[in-house]
């Protein structure tokens, strides 16, 4: 299913595929004056290609980092010549797509090959400048783009206030380039996978981890185990949260993102519903 909402010259194009008759997660795309950052899941591919196309020519395609919300009609544009550009490291899993497992596959669909070119600093498509900006934590590939006063940062900042992980994300690198490289950027509107926000609700999205943090760390050091302090400061959450950790085998936890808070990170899930720590 296809949603897309108009301000000014942006288009913004909410994509998402029906389970059971609802669409469980949105993933936002975008499409300014010929570009378009980001390509949904595959399991709407089709539609988002025909949305594009009604909306206007896409001149160059635009990917934050290589997971299967982001890419799914990419190979699309491939077929029909239209430049995608990633960083580096992105291009090499747009290239072999990681197998997914099969409750990502229900919900998003798993990628097919694509081919992109590298970009790393600055383009200009079509009297359009966008800059790139390497901004690792949501995942290792990860880069945000900057049009004018607009940052497309994908995944970056998944939820302004996260009470939950992926295995693979690192908070401590998240904050790194919120603090570090977004804030220094000048920008009005941050336009990502999942959610759009302005410039003061980036500042209390670093509040907000920065005490989380803090608390974390404060129980810590006073002798709490990983899951204590998950069950003190992560068990008044959302329904939603407890679903994801529920249905992801071990992917998605309120742990990961207290480990990862400690810089206890690991790189590989760990196994059944419950860690060790
Ligand atoms: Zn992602």
């Amino acid at each position: 299913m296809i949603k897309i909402q108009r301000r000014g010259d942006l288009h913004i194009i909410k994509a998402g595929s029906e389970v059971s008759g609802r669409v469980i997660m949105w993933t936002n795309l975008y499409y300014y004056r010929g570009i378009v950052i980001d390509c949904g899941c595959i399991n709407v591919a089709d539609e988002i290609f025909k949305a594009i196309e009604s909306i206007g020519e896409a001149k160059a395609v635009f990917i934050t980092h290589h997971h299967e919300d982001h890419v799914g009609a990419a190979h699309l544009f491939n077929r029909k010549q239209v430049k995608i550009y990633a960083s580096k490291e992105t291009t090499k899993f747009l290239k072999d797509p990681p197998a997914i497992p099969e409750y990502r596959r229900i919900v998003w669909g798993q990628p097919k090959p694509i081919e992109a070119e590298p970009v790393s600093n600055s383009i200009t498509v079509d009297e359009v400048d966008i800059d790139v900006f390497k901004t690792p934590g949501h995942s290792p590939d990860h880069v945000i783009y900057k049009i004018g006063d607009m940052l497309f940062t994908g995944d970056l900042i998944g939820s302004l206030k996260p009470r939950i992980a992926y295995y693979d994300e690192d908070y401590l690198e998240i904050l790194n380039s919120v603090e570090n490289i977004v804030m220094k950027l000048n920008f009005t509107a941050v336009l990502g996978g999942h959610l759009i926000a302005a410039k003061e609700d980036i500042i209390n999205f670093i509040r907000y981890l920065r005490t989380l943090k803090n608390r974390i760390t404060e129980l810590y050091n006073q002798g709490y185990t990983i899951d204590d302090i998950t069950n003190t400061l992560l068990s008044n959450v959302p329904k939603k949260v407890l679903m994801m950790e529920a249905v992801s085998r071990g992917e998605w936890k309120r742990r990961y993102l207290v480990k990862s808070l400690l810089g206890l990170k690991s790189d590989t899930k760990e196994s059944g519903n419950r860690g060790t720590q």
